[in-house]
């Protein structure tokens, strides 16, 4: 038995016990931020894989996988993204004991590795839209500390990047990818605030770029994604020309959609609760969990055996625990992996023609064996929308509008105040929240009651005051 720090007043310890107790990682490689994807953890992730594939190919976006190392020349091309990243990149200066001619950066992120090929793949305005994503690992030399999915120096990181033919074009993909990062959050369960960040935190080399962040208690705020519209940031220094259909040259414009295995430490970080992980089904490694309960005149580990696979037939992710361990024991372990549901097999139910059901959530039934297949799929969907609902209510009394610095100092919630969009106003709000301004909204926040924002909360000018969130990142 685990013994879980207290989530509520000991988040982060909670977090970083409940990631090795669920066994999703293994923090004990020997070298700082680079964990071990263990095989449950690997499981979801691959299921998150999956996901992402599946949403981002419904918009017309393309596989492709360019090489992990970029040299030093075209990765000096866009001056802003290099200040952006120069702190951050691992070098490889030689092959074997020559020193390299031109010293190869590991990705840190993939533009530099790309534009450079796009510039021979772009001809002409019917190359166009060029749409691609690749799921690769990329790394930062992360001085913060490192947490295992939340912060790492090996990334497991989904971008795509596209080229259009115009700011028009450029700034519809991005509508597009937000509607697609709505549809990710909403299969993880994850109710999500998008943020058009700053024009001092915006990524680097970008025109804007809109995040989606999520709240994680008192004013705490983790960043699960963001989307950027380049224009031609990085089209003019890469030479991304193509020929209109009148014959002119023109620079394409660009966006990026970029997602990582944060995805994944924010449904343990959201989800999870003191018995530990709770997984929504379409991540989960396996759905459901069938435990055979001993007892007189009756073979429930036949039974269970039976049951486990008529669901896997069915499609249904399913483990059979068929170990010497008490029930209680099992119960518990799978409750700390975050099974959504609990199919328990004794001698009531092989003589009764039911199966004991418990969601992760708590919630008991019985599903009669006749039906067995379609009574798990009902009570799958059933747990998952209460995990979403659950998770919306929690997500509504995180944010808390807040009118006044002094209130901005107290930090139990993420802020909502009206801001004029003057950077000094932005870094007043940042100093009483001791964090950040997070951004706008680029689609509305879960508070009905707010209204239109009338004046900035710190100079009181109401020449285009809008509402803006502040809070701490972790
Ligand atoms: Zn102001």
């Amino acid at each position: 038995m685990v013994d879980l720090p207290d989530r509520t007043t000991q988040f982060i310890d909670w977090y970083l016990a409940v990631v090795e107790a669920a066994e999703l990682t293994d923090k004990r490689y020997p070298v700082k931020g680079l964990n071990v994807w263990t095989t449950y953890g690997l499981r979801a992730r691959r299921r998150l894989d999956a996901l992402l594939v599946q949403e981002i190919e419904r918009t017309g976006s393309n596989p492709v996988e360019f090489p992990t190392l970029i040299p030093q020349t075209e990765f000096a091309k866009e001056a802003e993204h290099i200040r952006g990243f120069d702190a951050q990149v691992y070098w490889v200066t030689r092959g074997g004991e020559t020193p390299l001619d031109v010293p190869l950066v590991l990705r840190p992120t993939s533009e530099t590795a790309i534009y450079p090929v796009f510039q021979k793949w772009i001809r002409s305005h019917r190359d166009l839209p060029l749409n691609v994503y690749q799921i690769v690992n990329t790394f930062r030399y992360e001085t913060k500390t490192t947490r295992p999915f939340l912060r790492v120096r090996e990334i497991h990181f989904f971008e795509e990047h596209t080229c259009q033919v115009d700011d028009d074009a450029a700034t519809a993909r991005v509508r597009s990818n937000l509607e697609t990062a709505k549809a990710i959050v909403r299969a993880l369960a994850l109710p999500c605030a998008f943020l058009r960040r700053p024009e001092w935190d915006k990524f680097p080399g970008a025109y804007y770029t809109v995040a989606l962040d999520v709240p994680l208690g008192e004013a705490r705020t983790l960043q699960i994604g963001t989307i950027h519209h380049y224009r031609e940031n990085f089209s003019r220094p890469y030479g991304l020309l193509y020929e209109t259909a009148t014959g002119e040259q023109r620079y394409v414009h660009q966006t990026t959609f970029g997602l990582s295995e944060r995805l994944l430490g924010a449904v343990v970080a959201i989800h999870g609760d003191q018995k530990g992980v709770v997984f929504p089904t379409s991540i989960a490694p396996y759905e459901v969990v069938v435990v055979p309960v001993p007892g007189a005149g009756a073979d429930v580990g036949s039974l269970a055996r039976d049951v486990a696979d008529r669901l896997g037939r069915a499609g249904v992710r399913v483990v059979v625990d068929t170990g010497d361990e008490r029930p209680g024991a099992k119960y518990y372990r799978w409750e700390l992996k975050g099974v959504p549901l609990r199919l328990e097999i004794g001698p009531r139910e092989a003589s009764g023609g039911s199966v004991t059901a418990v969601d992760r959530l708590g919630k008991k039934g019985s599903i009669p064996i006749a039906t067995l297949e379609a009574g798990v799929r009902g009570r799958l969907a059933e747990f998952d929308a209460a995990l979403y609902a659950r998770a919306t209510e929690r997500f509504s009394t995180a944010f808390r509008r807040v009118d006044s610095i002094e209130a901005l100092r107290d930090g139990r919630a993420v802020a909502v105040v009206e801001w004029c969009g003057a950077e000094a106003c932005g870094h007043q709000i940042e100093a009483a929240v001791d964090g950040s301004l997070l951004g706008t909204p680029e689609a509305p926040l879960p508070l009905p009651t707010l209204g239109e924002p009338r004046s900035c909360l710190v100079c009181g000018t109401a020449a285009g005051t809008r509402w803006a969130v502040a809070g701490r990142p972790l």
